[in-house]
């Protein structure tokens, strides 16, 4: 029945307000069960050129028109998302596994950010500053930087577009939109949502494709002066050092090794189900999923066993299927990943006490489905304490102090979110302080950022810059400053 909602088993690129075919395709599965949903073009560097003609030229009409007007054309994107949300979430399942309610859940994020992006466009604020010298006015104002390049991942293929085109489009820029092949039909979905919601040609490019052929291309192009790119951290470095030779602007946002911290004094109940939720919904594959569990050693005992229960009544299976609440791991390297970690975490010492295997018989036999694991006795050290490994896989890591459990979470090469469940209001306070993520939660996951607060983190998470939030407009605009003497 989903499947029907698609009017097309091929995909075309965006360009220009065209809808362009491709010679070359390849065939998007669905995670559940292995089956070809729709084809996606596989473009090479010349669609680049072409969008980036197109876009070019389409800037700079844009960039004239009206910020309020801008925001007009956003503001009516976000109805029509709205009215079509079902729609979207579904196809979302359908294309990359997570269940029907988190798609709803992202798509509703989308849909937030269009309103919210639209409410920027009325304000897109300077500031005036008193003169040093007398007959002098100082402002400064922001303007577009041109044409940028977003490159999105398949983890949120509508969200995190979102995130990254409306401030780019609201702010009067030109966009180039490379999103995952894994997941090209929301891209399909929110380029024909904003061309039916009035913008002009040209503003909006999809170009489907490798990241070795289209995604290089965009990197490299002189036309683009920013690239905002969401995706792994060799990848993310690789374009930092190309934008970096061009002097181009880089957003990074490239995953997270996040912890929950469970002290002595915590609603453990509440706890155990944020922890679940974090860690197994989405199959993990978040870059804010908790990874890590950080827990004061008098409670350990008590909060394994409630987290084996909450495990224990998690049901997984086809996302398409409302009653599931954890749905299918993307691909078979996805799978083939968190497989190998499993060895990894055995191999140094860490105690199994749930899944560790994939699910492959019976009803998951045609899909790609891993059982929530719980790795526990874990050393801060460990890989699998360390690394990201994208999936539904916990390490429970037992510290003697307050003190210990910031130190165990800081310890990482990441610092994307962290949480921590306490009902001590000084070590709110001091963990509000002292751990080092972009996002801190307190007595919640660490999962569920909202777009009104800038969405990113610090050290291997990302290069400063924010996705979401009034801050997204710092990485699409420059500042001007203007000097009037009268
Ligand atoms: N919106 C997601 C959350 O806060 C994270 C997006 C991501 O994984 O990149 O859970």
């Amino acid at each position: 029945m989903t499947q029907s909602l698609l009017t097309s088993e091929k995909l075309t690129n965006f360009i220009g307000g065209e809808w362009l075919e491709t010679s070359d395709t390849a065939a998007v599965t669905n995670p559940a069960n292995g089956e070809t949903v729709v084809r996606v073009p596989l473009s090479d560097h010349t669609a680049i050129d072409k969008a980036a003609a197109a876009a070019k030229k389409a800037q700079k009409k844009w960039a004239l028109t009206p910020a309020p007007q801008r925001a007009e054309v956003l503001f009516t994107a976000g109805q029509m998302m709205k009215d079509r949300k079902e729609r979207l979430a579904r196809l979302l399942t359908l294309e990359n596994g997570k269940v029907l309610e988190e798609a709803r859940g992202e798509v509703q994020e989308g849909i937030d950010m269009a309103f919210y992006m639209a409410g920027e466009g009325r304000r897109l604020f300077g500031h005036t500053t008193p003169a040093e010298l007398p007959n002098k006015f100082s402002m400064s104002e922001r303007f577009p930087v041109g044409v940028v390049g977003i490159i999105t991942p398949w983890n949120f293929p509508i969200a995190i577009a979102t995130w990254k085109s409306f401030p780019a489009i609201v702010s009067g820029n030109a966009v180039i939109w490379k999103p995952a092949t894994e997941t090209p039909i929301m891209a399909a979905e929110l380029a024909s949502i904003l061309e039916e919601a009035g913008l002009p040609k040209g503003v909006l490019n999809v170009v489907y494709g490798r990241g070795s052929a289209v995604g290089d291309a965009l990197v490299h192009h002189a036309d683009l002066q920013v690239i905002s790119f969401t995706g792994s951290g060799d990848t993310g470095r690789q374009i930092a050092s190309e934008c970096g030779k061009q002097l181009k602007k880089v957003s990074l946002e490239m995953g997270g090794k996040n912890a929950i911290t469970v002290m002595d004094d915590a609603d453990l109940d509440l706890a155990a189900e944020s922890i679940v939720w974090s860690a197994y919904g989405t199959s993990g594959q978040r870059c804010t999923a908790a990874s890590r569990v950080i827990v004061h050693e008098d409670v350990k005992e008590k909060l394994e066993e409630r987290l084996l229960q909450e495990i224990d009544k998690l049901s997984i299976g086809d996302g398409l299927e409302e009653a599931n609440q954890v749905g299918p791991i993307i691909n078979q390297a996805g799978m083939d990943k968190i497989t190998r970690y499993m060895q990894i975490g055995k191999d140094e010492g860490a105690k199994l006490l749930a899944g560790g295997y994939a699910l492959d018989e019976g009803k998951y036999a045609e899909g790609l489905y891993f059982a929530p694991t719980l790795f526990t006795d874990c050393t801060a050290d460990m890989r699998i304490s360390q690394e990201e490994i994208f999936g539904p896989v916990v390490s429970l890591i037992p510290v003697a102090s307050f003190d210990e459990a910031i130190n165990v979470n800081n310890g990482v090469p990441y610092g994307l979110s962290s949480s921590i469940f306490t009902t001590d209001a000084n070590r709110v306070f001091q963990a509000q302080r002292d751990l080092d993520t972009g996002i801190v939660y307190v007595n919640a996951g660490t999962t569920g950022a909202e777009i009104h607060l800038p969405f990113g983190g610090t050290k291997g998470t990302g290069n400063g810059h924010r996705d979401s939030g009034v801050q997204a407009l710092d990485v699409f605009t420059e500042w001007k400053a203007v000097y009037i003497d009268f």
